[in-house]
């Protein structure tokens, strides 16, 4: 995989600095069932990396010294984590709101099957990759028959009270365009995708979040590889909407590693972009966060091209 980071440098991406911290994202670990052709993270099967629970308790302290209303929790497949299960129960003791992102294909697959209960039990919002209401697309970014499964997947949850009016349970869908281009306005797609789920599969979900492909990791390297690396990023450069800086997701987030070690975003910790000083989350201190400057490279434009990009979709 070529690495990304020394094309992204030289940035003029204008200065942003920190809000309050409101939202925690912890990344539990790379271990996943799938191997997506535009996994930010480069997460996949024979990845090991997994954070430990010595590690999810130093995140429970942070929560319990700190104002943070939000547990979002990522991966890889964070349902894979051998204690993904101990951190939500904890996490909603304390009356959290938890989000997992789940690729949905991970709910049918051996030894997890009992996980959808989980997440309904402890009211935890689901926000599941769905990058194409189309078969032959969603197989060809995430593997044979990951359309299936997740239609099937999709299905469960419904049955659970997911993504229907007045259970609290919410399942929203997400969306990353195929290729090198910018994802469709948000509205419009979230309508079709509506549509075609219900009157095809008798699904029905909450809210569509589409969402920009950054030109990192796997996706950055595909890019680099076939030569479209520099039009890609003058696209994300020509798209650039001010007013989205106010309300980039590093605004209000702060990014935890799978070994505990704190970045500004996703993003900057799959870049190893550290928050200030290298240091993990038992050192973070609030108080030193909010007015800090946030580490942007080239790739912050993918967070403020047309209607903007974050983990909760379109912010225009
Ligand atoms: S995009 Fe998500 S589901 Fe696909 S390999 Fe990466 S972490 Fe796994
Ligand atoms: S890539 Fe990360 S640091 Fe850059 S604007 Fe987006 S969220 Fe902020």
């Amino acid at each position: 995989m070529i690495d990304s980071l020394p094309y992204l440098k030289g940035s003029d991406f204008p200065s942003i600095t920190r809000n309050k911290l409101e939202i925690l994202q912890v990344n539990l670990g790379y271990v996943c069932n799938l191997s997506c052709t535009h996994c930010h993270v480069n997460a996949g099967p024979k990845r090991t990396e997994s954070m430990t629970k010595a590690t999810m308790d130093a995140v429970l302290a942070f929560i319990d010294k700190h104002d943070i209303h939000t547990l979002d929790l990522t991966g890889g497949a964070p349902e894979m984590n051998p204690h993904f299960r101990y951190l939500v129960t904890q996490a909603a003791e304390r009356g959290l709101k938890i989000i997992d992102r789940c690729n949905l294909v991970v709910l049918l697959e051996k030894g997890f099957q009992d996980i959808a209960g989980f997440l309904a039990d402890n009211q935890v919002e689901i926000v599941a990759s769905l990058p194409c209401y189309v078969q032959e697309n969603v197989d060809k970014q995430r593997g044979k028959g990951t359309f299936d499964a997740s239609i099937k997947a999709l299905q469960r949850l419904n049955k659970l009270g997911y993504g229907l009016a007045d259970t609290g349970l919410h399942l929203n869908l997400v969306f990353n365009p195929q290729g090198a281009v910018l994802p469709p306005e948000q509205q419009g797609l979230e309508y079709s995708y509506k549509q075609h789920l219900q009157a095809r599969y008798g699904i029905v979900f909450n809210h569509l979040f589409a969402m920009v492909n950054l030109p990192v990791q796997r996706f950055g390297s595909v890019l680099l590889s076939t030569g479209r690396f520099d039009d890609y990023l003058q696209l994300l450069k020509d798209n650039f909407h001010a007013p989205n800086l106010d309300k980039v997701m590093c605004k209000n987030t702060l990014s935890v590693d799978w070994q505990g070690f704190v970045y500004d975003c996703d993003f900057n910790q799959m870049l190893n972009i550290p928050l200030g000083c290298r240091q993990k989350i038992q050192l973070a201190q609030v108080s030193e966060l909010t007015g800090n400057p946030i580490a942007t490279l080239q790739h912050c434009y993918g967070c403020t091209a047309g209607q903007g990009s974050s983990c909760g979709g379109a912010i225009s």
